[in-house]
């Protein structure tokens, strides 16, 4: 049985309470007494990965080292923790029916009839005890996701009563985060929801060990007993998580709070070190103190909901903080920039970041975006799909390839400067099949790149199908625009700069998924930086 010490985080009440920060919160304030903790999330959901939904379903695809296309809390837990999560670290419901019906198939359950006791469930442990087994980390933190009593998270409330069980209380403790609604007529908390969703949780048999309480309002010693006592808890146990302005206090409200303490009582472990949370105070104190302020456009087709840019609007505040400069930044829709609207809703921005993103909707308004940065000498930062507008944008605008597309948008266009991936030209199923994770990059000596790496080998991480199509290398490229890294094995096309220009870069990967607290992004740390300048200059 494994070694490791589990915490479970459900939800109740409501969904999008942030489970995920609590979990991430909490695992950094273990992580800051040196436990080695890893937190894994478990989906409800029948696709086998979210690599496969639009952003507005859940917002971001977070994608990790390994290639696994996963939910936008593995990158809260490697922002926090600045560790690396796996495909281990994300499983849905897809996955566990999809592996148990493999399974029937090769005749493994022995003409036994398969059912989701204890079939389902005893695939759903497996999974759950998969990371801890390793010997590699102290405690496990699952979350759970959706919220108590859904159908869908039926199996994994009852995986998880069957594991307490195997592990033993005191290797195993639940934490039910809910809401504490403040009805502004009463002037009053109401605890009736969390009561209720307390006794959901005990009626499939788990009774929680710490509630952690949603709320916009201060909760009394009062409201805290009574809630104790409807829950059959300790008041001690009853943490309150008040709204913050940033996710980033969260851990440091929890620890106010004593979660940590309550844990590691309930755990029967002890602090492998005093705790010590001086860096991310210090990270803090910056994001908080900014000397100075740029304006930086985000320029995408989903913007409406924020979670679909998450990484990049994180990497921008780890970017800003280290700086001590507040980035503000705008959001705007690709398809409102058109020729007579471009100069108008980019004209006071100080950095221009074209966003990743799939299909034809809203990329000349993209294109438009990059021509505009280019010739204002806007500082620029190309992700995935930006790179790829830029490259067209040149070939367009520059070399004169008028036609220049990519064949994602239009499959027959004249000048195909972006194509589909060799490799990817036989692929039909959608699921799982794009250049995925982490691949090497060569950086070009006298390139920006190099310079702002500082290094000329980097790994970073991928997820798209299509490419740069060296065939039309010596048309695009001069001396002005350039390659400024490759994959070394394929001599794909990763980076591209404009020397023209004081801060053009366009990358075919992903830099904002390895951003984090502790390790703002290079790229991202000096467009940043070279927005601030870009201001000064313009101030002069
Ligand atoms: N749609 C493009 C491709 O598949 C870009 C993908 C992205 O931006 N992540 O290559």
């Amino acid at each position: 049985m494994s070694r490791a010490k589990y915490i479970f985080v459900t939800g109740g009440v409501t969904s999008s309470l942030g489970k995920g920060i609590i979990a991430a919160s909490l695992a950094k304030l273990l992580q800051a007494q040196n436990f080695r903790v890893t937190i894994q999330k478990f989906d409800p959901y029948i696709n086998v990965d979210p690599g496969t939904l639009n952003p507005y379903e859940h917002g971001e695809c977070y994608v990790t080292d390994d290639g696994a296309e996963t939910d936008l809390d593995l990158g809260h837990y490697e922002r926090f923790l600045n560790v690396n999560t796996s495909q281990a670290n994300n499983v849905t419901t897809g996955r566990v029916y999809q592996s148990v019906i493999e399974k029937e198939r090769q005749g493994k359950f022995l003409g036994k009839t398969v059912q989701v006791i204890p079939h389902i469930t005893n695939e759903i442990k497996e999974r759950m005890c998969l990371l801890g087994n390793t010997g590699e980390y102290d405690i496990v933190i699952t979350e759970i996701g959706g919220t108590v009593g859904d159908i869908e998270s039926l199996p994994y409330i009852e995986s998880v009563r069957q594991l307490i069980w195997d592990l033993g209380r005191e290797n195993a403790l639940v934490i039910h985060l809910t809401l504490i609604p403040y009805l502004a007529a009463a002037g009053e908390l109401k605890t009736k929801p969390t009561q209720h969703s307390v006794k959901t949780l005990m009626e499939s048999g788990i009774s929680a060990d710490i509630i952690v309480c949603r709320t916009e309002h201060d909760l009394s010693e009062d409201l805290k007993e009574k809630l104790a006592l409807f829950c059959n808890v300790k008041p001690e146990a009853i943490i309150e998580s008040i709204d913050v302005d940033t996710i980033y206090d969260v851990p440091i409200k929890m620890l106010a709070e004593g979660l940590d303490k309550v844990v590691l009582n309930k755990l029967k472990l002890k602090p492998k070190k005093p705790l010590d949370l001086s860096s991310w105070e210090a990270f803090l104190k910056k994001y908080k103190n900014p000397k100075h302020k740029v304006k930086i456009g985000l320029i995408g087709k989903y913007v409406e909901l924020q979670d679909s840019y998450k990484s990049i609007l994180e990497s921008l505040i780890h970017a800003g903080a280290i700086n001590e400069i507040e980035v503000d930044v705008v959001s705007i829709h690709s398809e409102h920039i058109t020729d007579s609207t471009v100069a108008l809703e980019l004209n006071n921005l100080e950095g221009i970041i074209v966003a990743p993103g799939f299909g034809e909707r809203g990329i000349e308004g993209k294109i438009k975006a990059i021509a505009y940065a280019r010739e204002n000498k806007i500082p620029f930062l190309g992700i995935c799909l930006g790179m790829q507008m830029a490259v067209i944008e040149y070939a367009r605008n520059k070399v004169g390839l008028t036609h220049a597309n990519s064949t994602e948008m239009n499959p027959n266009c004249e000048h195909p400067v972006i194509d589909l991936m060799e490799s990817q030209k036989s692929i039909i199923n959608k699921g799982g099949t794009m250049r995925l994770g982490a691949w090497d990059c060569h950086l070009e000596t006298e390139s920006l790149a190099h310079q702002v790496y500082g290094t000329n080998k980097i790994s970073e991480r991928h997820r798209h199908r299509y490419e740069f199509n060296n065939e039309y290398f010596s048309k695009v490229f001069d001396t002005d625009f350039k390659v400024a890294g490759t994959n070394p094995e394929t001599g794909l096309v990763e980076i591209v700069e404009n020397k023209k220009h004081p801060w053009f870069v366009g990358v075919q990967f992903h830099p904002e998924y390895k951003s984090t607290v502790s390790n703002p992004h290079p790229l991202f740390t000096a467009f940043i930086k070279a927005s601030l300048l870009h201001q000064n200059n313009s101030q002069k």
